[in-house]
């Protein structure tokens, strides 16, 4: 079995900042790592979305199968790691969202996601050698190597 994948990290710049209404929340948080160049780092959200699409990795199937989740609901929790997948900053995050009565649901964040309003926290690390991710034979997920 292969040793783990680990790398020493320093922190580097920070982000704070507000999600557009109506956009797409991988979305939107993938093009401000893309504009200032965060090629890895940490994020966080809370805020409200208008519709949610969350995902749960079948690892039998191999596959993420898509869960139902009400709509609209509050961010509960966003958190996620910014790393290279194919050159460019690829944001993996998980999400805990809640509808009227509260209950929590999470998975996969997943396209398809559309704020209400949202609020962003980004903390850059400075990883060397770089985290890049690349298709795993003994998941089918595309994981750091
Ligand atoms: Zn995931």
């Amino acid at each position: 079995m292969k040793a783990v994948v680990i790398r020493q990290a320093r922190p580097g710049r920070v982000f704070i900042g507000r999600l557009a209404k109506g956009g797409d929340l991988l979305g939107l948080l993938t093009s401000i790592c893309g504009r200032e160049n965060v090629t890895h780092g940490e994020v966080r959200a809370i805020g409200a979305l208008t519709q949610a699409r969350l995902g749960y990795y079948n690892q039998v199937a191999r596959e993420y199968k898509e869960i139902t989740v009400p709509s609209p609901c509050e961010i509960v929790s966003l958190v996620g790691n910014i790393s290279l997948k194919d050159g460019r900053p690829f944001v993996h995050a998980h999400l805990a969202v809640a509808g009227a009565t509260g209950r929590v649901l999470g998975g996969h964040l997943l396209e398809g996601c559309l704020v209400f309003a949202g609020e962003y926290v980004i903390r850059e690390l400075e990883v060397s050698p770089l985290l890049e991710r690349a298709y795993d034979e003994a998941t089918g997920l595309a994981l750091w190597r």
